[in-house]
């Protein structure tokens, strides 16, 4: 099941034009996914500190 990381948001509660703002990151074999508005409030901490997990 496809669920924000962060607030537990789930993909079925969003609409499909909001879910085009969500965002995945990798790590190692799961991916963990940001919804539209927590991708948001974290863009500027992926920006400040870039962890070596998010290359992977
Ligand atoms: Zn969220």
């Amino acid at each position: 099941m496809t669920a924000c990381h962060r607030c537990g948001r789930s993909r079925t509660s969003v609409s499909d034009l909001e879910f085009l703002a969500w965002s995945s990151e990798r790590t190692g074999g799961t991916v963990r996914w940001l919804c539209h508005v927590c991708a948001k409030a974290h863009v500027r901490d992926i920006e400040g500190k870039l962890p070596d997990e998010y290359w992977r």
